[in-house]
């Protein structure tokens, strides 16, 4: 995992530190923006419109995110974090399917930047057109695969 880590934080012009499940207390409570990495240890069916029965196979996966909510950042991947849970949106289908995550909260931050810049990465394709990316007018996806 921190090789790939690494990978990502070549990427930001930022210092940035990365975090995992047991960390989630030290993590901001400010709003603002994040990366999830997460790995897949089987396949994953997602269903999305217009992919019926999309499989993501087995590997490590980069999210990115916003939550500008009250908790901000902490509270948002408390949720990502925790494995027993209703799926509402589409990453959750990951969250509960994740062999290990960590995150790199960015307050202030911006989802779409941080994908345009780990996609910069010769590392890191789109892992699934629309994916988390909605309401989202820059992105083809707001979830990258690692290129195996
Ligand atoms: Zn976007």
């Amino acid at each position: 995992m921190d090789h790939i880590q690494k990978q990502i934080s070549e990427q930001l012009d930022f210092s940035a530190c990365w975090f995992t499940p047991e960390e989630i207390d030290s993590i901001t409570n400010e709003g603002g923006a994040y990366i999830l990495l997460l790995r897949l240890a089987k396949p994953v069916k997602i269903n999305l419109p217009g992919h019926v029965h999309h499989q993501l196979l087995p590997g490590w996966f980069a999210y990115t995110g916003s939550a500008r909510n009250k908790g901000g950042v902490r509270a948002r991947l408390k949720h990502h974090f925790r494995p027993d849970k209703k799926p509402h949106w589409h990453i959750d289908r990951l969250t509960m399917n994740a062999a290990a995550m960590a995150a790199l909260p960015v307050p202030a931050g911006d989802e779409c930047n941080l994908l345009c810049r780990i996609l910069q990465s010769p590392d890191f394709s789109i892992a699934i057109k629309g994916f988390g990316s909605s309401d989202c007018t820059i992105c083809e996806s707001h979830l990258l695969a690692t290129i195996k």
